[in-house]
């Protein structure tokens, strides 16, 4: 049979895995233990066979979120978490230990760049280095390189890494390679396209889409060879190599650390991750809109933005993501504008962090994600006081262009 396309697969994806009575959605399933007719059952799933015990390694309704992320990703198996957050910690702390070194972009979310410090404090080494050339990748290699890290397109400077070159540089060099897509989402980006060894979404955002549930997962593309990884613990050296890593993130991070997804909030992301390729198109082309209108606009310093011809890797997003950019831009304002009555003009935008989400929002980034932070390294990355986070939504895109232009006026 020809494969179908990403949203008929999507939309079809519980009722083919045979859900009870035909049911068009998996059933949510709040249980915390599930128990056994056969004693011999019990244990097999202790050992390894795939099944549900405790709901803190998953339940049907998390299992069913998983297959659908996987398909999406064209992957070869997902795990899920509570919040993005707790995937990524889960990545970085149950793969890396003392000693080892890590090369991340440090173009990265603020979040982000706080959760690697308290990876650099518990001893792994940390390089931060430009990651839109490989070059900058490859001169920080050391024997002790076990794993590069980086967004796909970055928030929010929507700078875009050299994704695919780096892919082949980790295959080269046996490093894992862990991408986070969550701002062009399987829909722009699959993590295998670009040779990832784990493929990171934050739910949270486009996949949910609704901003009314948190989540994140890691997907493993099939393309790392886990028996070349020194990390991997006796118990789960265990089976096809290419599970091995997926499976010490599952222990470690889900059994051990607990940031597990709840089945309620997995239901509410799996039917919002059902539109995503119709929001998806529809938040490309508002945001396209949008940049290039305010990229003319007399007040507007600069708009950063892949989808226009002026951003520095602009010819890569066209190549990578297929001419689509993503909702997120970036915007300075004139330096005369005052920040803070520009934002409380606004009545269509929402004054509010998150990304991904239906509705427009819009956040200065100096102020709030990148407060901590401190001055030197904001002027580090490019982030003047006057620089503002946008998240396109779905909104009609007129409304969104005149309340950019009162707000302005
Ligand atoms: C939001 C975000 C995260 C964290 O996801 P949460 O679900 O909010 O914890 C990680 N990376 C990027 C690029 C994000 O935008």
């Amino acid at each position: 049979m020809k494969k179908n396309g990403f949203t008929t697969t999507i939309v079809h994806a519980d009722r083919r895995a045979h859900s009870e009575f035909g049911a068009v959605h998996a059933p949510l399933h709040p249980s915390s233990e599930y128990a056994f007719a056969d004693s011999r059952d019990l244990t097999a799933v202790f050992q390894g066979r795939p099944g549900f015990t405790y709901a803190r390694q998953g339940t049907p309704t998390t299992a069913a979120l998983e297959n659908k992320i996987t398909q999406m990703e064209e992957g070869i198996g997902t795990v899920s978490f509570a919040t993005g957050m707790a995937a990524l910690t889960a990545i970085f702390f149950t793969l890396l230990k003392a000693g080892d070194h890590l090369i991340s972009s440090h173009h990265i979310f603020g979040n982000t760049n706080s959760l690697l410090a308290t990876l650099a404090g518990l001893g792994v080494e940390v390089s931060f280095v430009d990651a839109t050339d490989v070059a900058n990748v490859a001169a920080a290699l050391r024997p002790e390189t076990r794993m590069v890290f980086t967004e796909s397109l970055a928030n929010p400077g929507t700078q875009i890494a050299d994704l695919k070159a780096i892919g082949d540089w980790c295959s080269e060099h046996g490093v894992a390679y862990v991408v986070d897509g969550t701002l062009t989402t399987p829909l722009l980006c699959r993590g295998k396209d670009v040779g990832a060894s784990l493929i990171f979404n934050s739910l949270s955002k486009h996949i949910g889409g609704h901003g009314n549930a948190l989540g994140g997962a890691v997907t493993d593309t099939g393309l790392y060879d886990w028996s070349k990884y020194p990390n991997i613990a006796e118990p789960y050296r265990k089976g096809k190599p290419a599970s091995w890593g997926l499976t010490q993130i599952k222990k470690k991070g889900l059994r051990d650390m607990g940031g597990t997804l709840s089945s309620d909030a997995a239901h509410r992301i799996a039917v919002g991750a059902e539109t995503l390729a119709l929001r998806m198109e529809r938040i490309c082309a508002n945001a396209l809109g949008l940049a290039q209108y305010l990229a003319e606009h007399a007040r507007v310093v600069k708009v950063h933005y892949p989808g226009l011809a002026s951003h520095p890797q602009h010819e890569r997003a066209a190549a990578l993501f297929q001419q689509r950019y993503g909702g997120l831009m970036g915007i300075e304002l004139a330096a005369d504008v005052d920040v803070f009555e520009f934002l409380n003009r606004l009545q269509v935008l929402a004054l509010a962090t998150h990304l991904g989400d239906n509705r427009t929002l819009v956040l200065p980034v100096a102020h709030t994600i990148y407060y901590e932070m401190g001055p030197q390294r904001r002027a580090e990355m490019g982030i003047s006081d006057n620089f503002l986070r946008v998240s396109i939504g779905i909104e009609d895109f007129e409304d969104l262009r005149a309340d950019f232009e009162q707000a302005l006026t």
